[in-house]
């Protein structure tokens, strides 16, 4: 269960890119925090801004106002408490399934026997054990999602960011992978920021929903998504009255083009 201790901030956050040919204003005054254990997801319209939020969070580029905050302190660039995973898993074909959740902790030159046996356990314990020798050509796009998952959770992040990680995947995948990875998050007790433009995943992952407006884009609207019994899964939540006011209400407001 979330807590209220923040992990992360955002205070008057905007982004503005220069290019030689143009300036794209992304991000336009954006504040919110999300707190311990807390799975949060952003929802927008294409190209305003999510993934920024992101590479924000993440350290990688430096907002062009404001100020962004990880456990109270101004974030450093790469810091390793946070991991990315992105729509594409970006698994290396020619490494074995091991070798690829190994990857991570190789580039930190962090693989000792102990990070090792944290990894070769987080395979084990989410049913990837089989496969360890296996190539990434030889399993299901659901399977490697997950293993890429794993590479990610290996460097033992504090924070994840997982940008759109489940698009690539066809409709019910997508259904049954989402919720195992929510289940597996949720077991490891991190802290996380879903990207997302499906309105439906976001009520049935999320303990809140950020809306945010087309660029230059605000925070619209912050939703608390709560269902009357703990520990349903995606599909008894889209059962559920509750889903259908959640998803009126966030339709509306993406609607809305005030
Ligand atoms: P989203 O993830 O919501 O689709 P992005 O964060 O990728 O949106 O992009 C927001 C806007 O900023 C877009 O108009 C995009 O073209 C622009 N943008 C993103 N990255 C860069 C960059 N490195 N240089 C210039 N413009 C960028
Ligand atoms: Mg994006």
């Amino acid at each position: 269960m979330p807590c209220n201790k923040k992990i992360i901030s955002l205070k008057n956050v905007s982004m503005n890119y220069h290019t030689l040919s143009k300036e794209t204003f992304a991000l336009n005054n954006i504040s919110f925090d999300v707190h311990d254990k807390e799975f949060v997801t952003i929802l927008g319209p294409s190209g305003c801004g999510k993934s920024t939020i992101l590479s924000l969070i993440s350290g990688m580029i430096k907002p062009s106002k404001g100020n962004i905050y990880i456990n109270s302190k101004h974030i450093d660039l790469c810091n390793s408490t946070v991991a990315y995973m992105l729509q594409r898993d970006n698994l290396l074909e020619w490494r074995t399934i091991k070798q690829n959740v190994l990857l991570g902790l190789e580039i930190k030159k962090n693989l000792c026997k102990e990070s090792m046996q944290y990894a070769l356990n987080l395979l084990k314990t989410y049913g990837l054990e089989d496969f360890i020798d296996y190539y990434p050509s030889q399993l299901s796009g659901g399977m490697r999602q997950k293993v890429a998952l794993i590479r990610t959770l290996a460097i033992n992040p504090q924070v994840l960011l997982l940008d759109e990680p489940f698009s690539a995947l066809d409709y019910q995948t997508r259904i049954s992978i989402s919720e195992e990875i929510k289940e597996i998050i949720h077991k490891e007790k991190k802290t996380s920021i879903l990207v997302s433009h499906d309105i439906a995943e976001a009520i049935c992952l999320s303990d809140r929903v950020i809306i945010l407006s087309k660029r230059p884009s605000k925070v619209k609207k912050i939703i608390n998504i709560k269902f009357k019994l703990n520990n349903l899964t995606s599909i008894q939540k889209r059962k559920e009255p509750g889903f259908q006011k959640y998803f009126d209400e966030i339709w509306q407001e993406m609607n809305d083009s005030e």
